[in-house]
Parts: structure tokens; sequence; C-alpha cells
């Protein structure tokens, strides 16, 4: 029986955003994820175009976690055909409703304002969630007679798994697959690994990254690969300093969140602070109907936080502390602005693309007493890596907007691996001997260069850089 495969780089080569990968093994066609081009607006062309596959021959899409720079393009790929099946973690499905759900939003928005056609519409995503089946971590699934899918943890965000594929190499078939007692497939067979994107474990909340030990061909994230970030008592002083001096100088602090993981990431270290009397005690508000929904799955699904973080949430709600207000209404919203100074508001979204905290920025940042605060990925062309870059104006709605504000970025708080723990995790899965080749996707150039040539200098690893629509025999 014939071992061989090919892979096809559609989307998620040289950028972070967009990851779209196309594995065609056994007469079958499996995609990896299927996500949103990140920068300005959801009507950038890139997401217009037409995916390089024909939607309706694809048999499977499996979803490594709920991103929308992972998941915003299923519907789309839905409205253009796609009937096959789509598997994801339970966690991460429940999660990409939310997720999909809130970009409908923001997209109807745009179209209103700009006159631009929808990416996709209700009837899509409604359409893509009745294709979704779970996958449990660990569960053997067969995709074909020949070729069989499990999952690990990729330690990301809640749900987020790395998927082996594995493709039978002898006549015996994939019943006779098995997982051994440190969690690898046994047998003659051709492992192909997507990560997905990579968590910065030890996270207070998740579980650790597993490691992956039987591949043969790594198809691995480069968000971080070129940087390290700040330790983790860094990263926890830094965030304390930037609290007080905001209240020292009666400001107030805005922190763009992403919903999903960073939010609650926050929660949990203001929680922290508050319980040690380490932060002044003001209001601090969630203002972001997502986020908020996305913190009810976290507590539903608090099966798969770590040890520690389930000991902690049995005790009280690690997500919780007196002086935080979830304001999910918009009239709770506007109501923020009466309250005085100081204060600390979290809104989406996170690279400051649409959402409430464009509203707060438009309020915040011409008063030098107020701090706005970066604690995730700004992608290049978004109105948050244009304030991060030190813009001294800004337009938000169509409004000419100064930034007086403080503007600090803490690294640390990343839910990716930094470039030292990339090479680590790769490192770890050369180790069997059986790895024949990394593929460095998911990040910009520089970052992903980075990493190929620190994988080739230092641990003799045949890497690569795929370029977009890049296609490859695996054999
Ligand atoms: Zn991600």
């Amino acid at each position: 029986m014939g071992q061989s495969a090919r892979l096809t780089f559609c989307g998620g080569v040289g950028s972070v955003t967009g990851a779209n990968f196309l594995l065609e093994a056994a007469g079958k066609k499996i995609l990896v994820d299927c996500g949103l081009v990140q920068g300005s607006r959801f009507a950038d062309e890139e997401n217009h175009k037409s995916f390089p596959y024909d939607p309706s021959s694809i048999d499977y899409l499996l979803v490594t976690h709920a991103h929308i720079d992972h998941i915003g393009r299923i519907p789309k790929l839905v409205s253009e055909g796609f009937r096959g099946k789509i598997l994801s973690t339970p966690e991460t499905r429940a999660l990409a409703r939310l997720m999909l759900e809130d970009a409908l939003k923001l997209i109807e928005e745009e179209c209103r304002t700009t006159g631009a056609l929808p990416l996709y519409e209700r009837k899509d995503v409604s359409a893509a969630l009745s294709l979704w089946s779970d996958v449990q971590y660990h569960e053997i699934l067969s995709l074909a007679p020949d070729v069989s899918v499990y999952a690990k943890d990729a330690g990301h965000i809640l749900g987020s798994a790395m998927y082996n594929i594995t493709i039978d190499a002898d006549e015996r078939g994939y019943e006779e697959t098995r997982i051994n007692a440190d969690g690898e497939v046994e047998g003659r067979k051709m492992r192909i690994v997507f990560t997905g994107d990579l968590g910065n474990s030890p996270t207070p909340i998740l579980r650790d990254t597993e490691e992956i030990t039987d591949a043969d061909y790594l198809v691995m994230e480069s968000v971080y690969g070129d940087r390290n970030h700040e330790d983790r008592d860094s990263r926890r002083r830094h965030l304390k300093d930037v609290i007080s001096d905001t209240v020292k100088r009666k400001g107030t602090l805005i922190i763009p969140a992403f919903s999903l993981e960073k939010t609650q990431v926050l929660l949990y270290e203001f929680h922290k602070f508050e319980e040690a009397h380490e932060i002044p005690v003001v209001p601090v508000f969630l203002d972001s109907p997502l986020a908020i929904e996305v913190t009810k799955v976290y507590q539903a699904m608090r099966d798969n936080f770590n040890d520690k973080a389930m000991a902690e949430d049995a005790r009280e709600d690690i997500f919780r502390f007196p002086r935080l207000k979830f304001t999910a209404h918009s009239e709770e919203s506007k109501a923020i602005l009466n309250v005085p100074a100081p204060k600390i508001i979290l809104a989406g979204a996170g690279m400051s693309n649409g959402g409430r905290i464009m509203h707060h920025e438009a309020n915040y940042l011409p008063g030098s007493q107020n701090t706005i605060l970066f604690v995730g990925y700004q992608a290049a062309g978004s109105l948050g890596r244009q304030i991060q870059d030190g813009a001294r104006e800004v337009t938000i709605n169509g409004q000419k907007v100064a930034v007086h504000a403080q503007v600090e970025t803490i690294s640390g708080y990343s839910s990716h691996k930094d470039s030292d723990h990339l090479v680590e995790f790769a490192s770890r899965a050369a180790e069997s001997g059986a790895l024949r080749k990394v593929f460095v996707v998911m990040g910009e150039p520089k970052s992903a260069l980075f990493l190929v040539q620190r994988l080739r200098d230092y641990l003799g690893i045949d890497a690569v850089h795929p370029s977009l629509g890049e296609r490859v025999e695996l054999a």
C-alpha cells in the first residue's frame, strides 16, 4: 500500500493569520484550519478571494482552535460548497460558535458603514455548525481506511489541539493503530503533525502543551519565532506597575483584550492581585459581550484547566472579584464613562479592529493621565498596531483622535510560545530520529525565517519556510 501525501500551503504562510493547509492522502482531501486574514478590515480583499481548491471536494476540516484567524473563513467555505465533516474538540466547537457569531456582527456593522459585501451571512454560520462534530483529545478517528487522526493538547487556549494525521504504511490498516503508554501511535506509519498555535506553557489556567515525539513532518507556528517573552515574574510586576501608575495619575487604564484566553488570564491575575492587596482597589469593567460569554464557556468547561487552577477554582471562582463588573448591555457600557477614574476597562476587539474598545480609545487616548496597555499580538495594519508603534494621531470611526495617553506593551501575556520555547518544542520532536522536515508557518516572514535558521543551525533540523500556495510531496 502506497504511503504518500501532498501538502499545500493555502494560507497562514508569510503572515500570522489566515491559517489554511490542505493535505491530500489516500484519496481524501483534509483541510487544517480555515482562518481569516486579519489586518484593518474584514472586507480585506484577501478574505474575499476564492479558495485555491474546490470547497465541495474537501472531505474533512480539522480545526485546531477557535481563534478567528483559524476559523474565520469556515462559513465562506460552507457557502461555497463544502459539505464535508468539521472536526474539533468540544471546547473549540463551543467557542467557535461564539467567535463566528461575534465576527458576523462586526461584518454586518462594517458592511453598513462601508457598503462592502459581507464575507458571509448568518445562514452560512448555522450551516457550518451543523457539519461540526467533536473529537476528544487522544481519541483516534479514522478518516479513511489508511488515514487516521488524533488530537493532543496544544495548551494555547481552551480546547486548542495539535493534530497528528497518520497514514498507514502497511497492509494491516488503521484498525491495528493503537496508542502506547506514552500517548504515541504505534506501527509503521507516516505521521504529519499540525501544531496550530502553541501555548505559552505553563499558563495559570490551561494544561501544558503536550510533547510531540513521533512526527515525520511537523507544520509548526512561528508567531514569536524571532523574540522571547518577558518572564512570568516580570510580566506580573510590569502589569502591577502599569495599574499602580495609572491609578496614581487618577487615570483610566484601557486594555484591548482578546476575548479568548487573554481576558481570562488577566481576570485571574487581577483576582490574585486583589486577594493579596497588591494593587489599589478600583473598579474593573469587562466591557465585552463576547469575552463575558467566553468566560462562561471557560467556567462551564473547567475540566480542561490544569490541576492547580481546578483546585483554586473549586475554592472560589478564579475569574471573579468584588469590584469586577461585567457590562454586557450597551447602556451599561456607556455608563462606564460616568464612573470617576481611576478605573480599568477591558474591552474587545484585541487589535482594535472593531468593538467597544474603539469608543474607549476615542474617549481616553487624548488624556495624558490615561494608559492603553497592549497584551497581545497586533497585526500589521491594525489600529492597535498603529497606536503601539507610536502614532500621535489615529482615525477612529472617521474621527481624528490625538494619542496623549501612555502606551504600554507587555509581551509576557502572550498565549504563544516564544522563540526559545518553539526551539525546545521542535528539539523534543526531533529526538525520536523520525523527524524529517519542519515546515515553519504562521509567522511574519522575519519571525518564520529566524526560527528556520535557529532550527537548522542549532538543532541540525531540516526546516523550511514554505511560500504561499507551495505544494510539497511527502513520502
Ligand atoms: Zn491562536
